[in-house]
């Protein structure tokens, strides 16, 4: 991949040396920083973890050099963070067993600006990956960058042709939940597999915990508690969740994001409100 070589701070990693190791991906996680990949997607990366015919791969927007900063990493400069989140990203990579990792590099701002090149580089990214699945973050988000890497990836998935684009396209759970989705707008992903592997994951990413932020408890936490508080009567099933809203139709057709997740909210709001109706007196 051209571009990948023509910025700073860009890798294309591919962790068993495989040549052209990126063209095995099947399914593919599109995240704006260093973290959300593995806090997002753990459902395909472990399907794919120990198969031979599924090969995980994940892309990074940003470079991580504007990400905070505490303790032993208290006096980084961006530039350290940068090589920082860059290395223990490729240990994800490695410990997941990803055909192919990709950090594309770019600023937080250029991301959020709407860069028509970071656009152009997803859709080449896709085109030469050709997965099968796609994941991002959702709509829903809270954290600017990660509303805005939905956006650039919606984006790039139009600008190809029909024949190139993946079968499924998943936007997840990173900053907020999407546990509000009514029970038929939600994609369920099994993220029981390897327990150990989900931790192990998580904890890689030393720079991020060291604030004292318990990103592993968090989201293994919540993979727990969608499992449980999913169906009150629902006793079969994984004992770790995560959710998922499926973009697929959305994102190929003429529909604005801002429709698409407010029809979901609309369904939300309907949910809540016609109970209430039912049950007072
Ligand atoms: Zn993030």
């Amino acid at each position: 991949m051209k571009f990948l070589s023509e910025r700073p701070n860009t890798l294309l990693f591919i962790p068993d040396n495989c040549p052209h190791g990126e063209q095995r991906t099947t399914h593919l996680c599109i995240a704006a920083h260093q973290d959300d990949v593995e806090i997002m997607a753990y459902a395909p990366i472990a399907e794919c973890y120990d198969c031979g015919q599924k090969h995980f791969m994940a892309v990074t927007l940003t470079d991580g050099g504007g990400s905070p900063r505490t303790g032993r990493f208290a006096c980084c400069t961006d530039e350290e963070m940068i090589r920082l989140r860059m290395r223990e990203q490729q240990k994800a990579a490695e410990l997941g067993r990803y055909c192919a990792l990709a950090m594309m590099g770019h600023t937080s701002n250029a991301v959020k600006g709407g860069d028509p090149a970071v656009t152009e580089e997803l859709a080449e990214l896709l085109l030469q990956t050709r997965p099968q699945f796609l994941y991002t973050h959702n709509l829903a988000d809270k954290h600017d960058t990660h509303v805005a890497t939905a956006l650039r990836t919606v984006e790039a998935l139009r600008l190809i042709q029909s024949d190139y684009r993946p079968e499924r396209v998943y936007m997840m759970e990173v900053w907020r939940g999407l546990d509000w989705l009514c029970e038929e707008d939600k994609a369920l992903f099994d993220t029981s597999p390897r327990p150990q592997l989900a931790a192990d994951l998580l904890d890689v990413f030393e720079s991020q915990i060291e604030g004292g932020k318990s990103y592993r408890s968090a989201a293994l936490g919540r993979r727990i508690a969608n499992a449980t508080f999913f169906e009150s009567h629902r006793v079969d099933g994984g004992s770790s969740l995560s959710y998922g809203l499926d973009a697929t139709d959305f994102v190929y057709s003429p529909q604005t994001p801002q429709e698409f997740i407010g029809q979901c909210i609309a369904r939300f709001r309907e949910d809540v409100l016609s109970r209430l109706e039912r049950l007072s007196r």
